[in-house]
């Protein structure tokens, strides 16, 4: 069975890959399907925006779609940027700097934020589920670690005291907002399939 993977970001797309691995179907990526142009995410939540992006790319291909949105809600900021995440400066470099920036006068006891994820999984005769991940942690005082993605190299995981960038993919994927929120996605999907993939 082919499914696909609606993401253009190839740092998720490989940590997607290693979370649903086993999972016995063939994965279609959007670069396989080039006349379909960017998704706005106009939703007003990661909910709305995954299922938004869902639904459109199994209407266009016919094929059962995963879709995920995700992002970080900083408390000092009032859960921004959330939804905003990407569209929070130009780069992840910028987004990074900007977020110290914002942060430089908060202190240790008061930089908490949460990494959240929903992945929609679409089929096309219309049926949607949304599974949902999130991941609390802290905002770092500098950039640490050269892995990952985004605002990895700013997270600290209080379980391991380390950036995300800093744990690499494997250990990221044991505890993710992204690996929770796919792993449930991945068992609904196994269930369907009949598959014994463990
Ligand atoms: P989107 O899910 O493609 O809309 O991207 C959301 C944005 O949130 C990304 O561009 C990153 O800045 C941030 N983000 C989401 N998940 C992660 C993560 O696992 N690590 C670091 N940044 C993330």
């Amino acid at each position: 069975m082919q499914i696909v993977l609606a993401t253009r970001n190839l740092k998720k797309v490989k940590e997607i890959r290693e979370i649903l691995k086993r999972l016995d179907v063939e994965f279609l990526f959007l670069k396989d399907f080039p006349e379909i142009k960017e998704i706005e995410e106009k939703g007003k939540t990661f909910s709305e925006n995954a299922t938004l992006k869902a639904r459109k790319v199994t209407h266009l291909t016919k094929k059962i779609t995963l879709a995920d949105d995700s992002g970080l809600e900083v408390d000092a900021l009032g859960g921004r940027p959330g939804i905003y995440s990407a569209r929070f400066a130009r780069n992840d470099r910028e987004r990074n700097r900007k977020l110290l920036r914002l942060l430089k006068n908060v202190p240790a006891s008061k930089r908490g934020a949460t990494f959240r994820c929903a992945v929609a999984i679409a089929w096309p005769n219309g049926k949607i589920r949304v599974l949902e991940g999130k991941y609390q942690g802290k905002i770092a005082f500098k950039e640490r670690g050269k892995e990952g993605f985004g605002f990895d190299p700013v997270f600290i995981a209080p379980r391991y005291d380390k950036t995300f960038a800093e744990l690499g993919l494997k250990k990221k994927n044991r505890i993710s907002h992204r690996s929770q929120a796919f792993r449930k996605a991945k068992k609904l999907l196994k269930k369907m399939l009949h598959q014994d993939t463990r």
